[in-house]
């Protein structure tokens, strides 16, 4: 048998030990933003210098990569995906998997703030929903959570989508204290343009300059509470992802829950995470990762790459252990998920 023959046939798709197929690459495509979020970024972060951060053909080669294994949809995100120079040179190249339907879907996750330049292009692209994260309607209280965000620029950004044609999913994060009294209005501005609402509880990543503990809150608590004044109806539908909805029946619009710390939604894993410097994360709640950047740059033929991402498919963590940890509110996981990009 020849050395090549012998290769892991580049065209097999990916699956794991535990079965699981691997259709759906998140890819953060930069750690910068322009925000400063406080559940996800310090106001002083450090930013990782330019050479270690893939280029724009770097992350088309590894994402193509994956698509030719299997990869079905491709969410690109950050930091903010839409600051990253040139971004749409990349949805532009991305988009002829669409073109010859090796690739089902390409997403993004953005905050909104770019929306308004680029929303128009990415239709065009074949981009066809976006998810935007939008935690409060109210300006002071964005400005507060943000740090550096401007509500009426990013509303005017989820307006240019919908009048682009984009489905927009709005993901606001659920914070004691900050709006968990605003779900309602949350509710009716979403539903009220067509767009689904998805509440996410706060999950341990990396150092902030707050406490964790202070802005965790259940999402069992805001589901009890709102099913004093709406009906909640369970639906059967699912995004492959960790979310569960409902439709609410007063607005017909849907409503999901992601509670990753009081949830179990390993067994249906069908993704890993790919950060701006090639590392895989196979699992958001745990720390094992492998190095992409170094097969990437060590040779222009992609085999070293197949092997690399092969070898870290196998080690595919059945499930992860989030825990806030009530003593010490120290994160369970290190990394931010700016890294990782959620
Ligand atoms: N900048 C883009 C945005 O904000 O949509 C994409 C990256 S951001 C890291 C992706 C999502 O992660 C956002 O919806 C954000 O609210 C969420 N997020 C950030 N830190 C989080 C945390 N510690 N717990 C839960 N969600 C978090
Ligand atoms: Fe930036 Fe998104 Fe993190 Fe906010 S959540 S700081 S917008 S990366």
């Amino acid at each position: 048998m020849t050395a090549q023959s012998a290769a892991p046939a580049p065209a097999a798709p990916l699956v794991d030990p535990f079965g699981r197929a691997i259709s759906y690459l998140r890819v953060s495509v930069t750690d910068r933003c322009d925000f400063r979020c406080v559940y996800c970024m310090a106001e002083d972060m450090t930013f990782l210098p330019k050479r270690d951060v893939l280029s724009l053909e770097e992350l088309d080669r590894l994402c193509s990569a994956f698509v030719t294994r299997g990869t079905r949809k491709l969410r690109l995100t950050g930091g903010e995906p839409l600051v990253r120079k040139d971004i749409m040179t990349l949805f532009r190249s991305l988009s002829r998997h669409l073109e010859s339907g090796a690739l089902d879907e390409l997403t993004v996750t953005t905050n909104g703030s770019q929306l308004a330049r680029y929303a128009a292009e990415m239709k065009a692209l074949g981009v066809r929903r976006i998810n935007v994260s939008l935690d409060t309607l109210d300006p002071v209280k964005f400005k507060a959570i943000t740090r550096w965000g401007d509500l009426a620029r990013v509303q005017a950004g989820i307006d240019a989508a919908l009048a682009a044609g984009l489905e927009v999913k709005i993901n606001a994060v659920a914070l004691k204290g900050v709006n968990e009294h605003e779900v309602d209005d949350l509710i009716r501005y979403a539903h009220g343009s067509g767009m689904d609402l998805t509440l996410i509880e706060t999950m341990p990543l990396g150092e902030i300059d707050g406490d964790r503990t202070e802005q965790y809150l259940p999402l069992s608590r805001v589901r009890a509470d709102l099913m004093d004044r709406w009906t909640l109806d369970e639906i059967d539908y699912r995004t492959g992802g960790p979310a569960r909805y409902v439709r609410v029946r007063e607005t017909g619009g849907r409503l999901g829950f992601i509670t990753p710390l009081t949830h179990n939604f390993c067994e249906s894993c069908n993704r890993v995470r790919v950060t701006c410097t090639g590392m895989l994360y196979m699992c958001l709640g745990q720390e094992d990762s492998a190095d992409l950047r170094a097969p990437l740059r060590q040779s222009e033929s992609d085999a070293l790459l197949h092997a690399a991402i092969d070898e870290a498919i196998g080690r595919k963590p059945k499930g992860h252990d989030f825990v806030i940890d009530r003593r010490h509110s120290r994160p369970a996981v290190s990394r931010h998920m700016s890294v990782t990009g959620g």
